[in-house]
């Protein structure tokens, strides 16, 4: 696919209705990600939306988010940080619960992984509620981490969670509404 604006990159990602619940309008990014070009050209507008200078790490949010943590971390060479679910994680670790569109959860990032005053950049797939990236935002907080930006390739801005994002000091952008 020849990506020339946002809307072939959201045309690359496609919904599927009642997963994993009946009522959630899933958005698949599978589908970008088989698109080599696509998923390059999200990944370069991606780095175009915030000042890679400002960032040291790059945190990512299991699963889908390590995808996107980890292209960017090589695009810039900055290190990146696994944000697990629950028991994953061979470290000591700390973790934050929280509730989610459709389920609740619980992630873990090891003790140590940030410096204190590391400035962090959080991303994920997709922001719907925000309740995975505020515990995100909360867990690298607590262990000292600077957190002002966060980024995501899908954002469903009927459900508030850039808002809350924001409301938490937290800057966030997205490819794709
Ligand atoms: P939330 O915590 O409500 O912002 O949900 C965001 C997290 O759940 C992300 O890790 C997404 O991958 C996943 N998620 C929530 N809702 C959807 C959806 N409608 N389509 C795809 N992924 C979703």
């Amino acid at each position: 696919t020849e990506v020339h604006d946002n809307a072939d990159l959201a045309a690359l990602v496609r919904t599927i209705p009642d997963f994993p619940k009946p009522g959630i309008f899933f958005r698949d990014v599978s589908t970008l990600l088989l698109d080599g070009k696509g998923f390059r050209a999200a990944i370069d507008r991606l780095i175009d939306t915030f000042d890679p200078d400002a960032v040291d790490l790059i945190a990512g949010i299991e699963a889908r988010g390590f995808i996107v943590a980890s292209a960017l971390s090589y695009a810039l060479a900055k290190g990146k940080i696994m944000l697990r679910k629950a028991g994953k994680l061979p470290g000591a670790a700390i973790g934050v619960d929280y509730v989610l569109e459709y389920g609740t959860d619980r992630i873990e990032m090891h003790v140590g992984a940030v410096s204190p005053g590391a400035r962090v950049l959080l991303v994920d797939d997709l922001i719907a509620t925000g309740g995975t990236a505020l515990a995100g935002v909360k867990l690298l907080r607590g262990e000292g981490a600077v957190v002002s930006q966060a980024r995501f390739l899908v954002d469903l801005p009927d459900l508030g969670g850039a808002a809350r994002l924001a409301d938490a000091g937290v800057a966030s952008g997205a490819l794709l509404v």
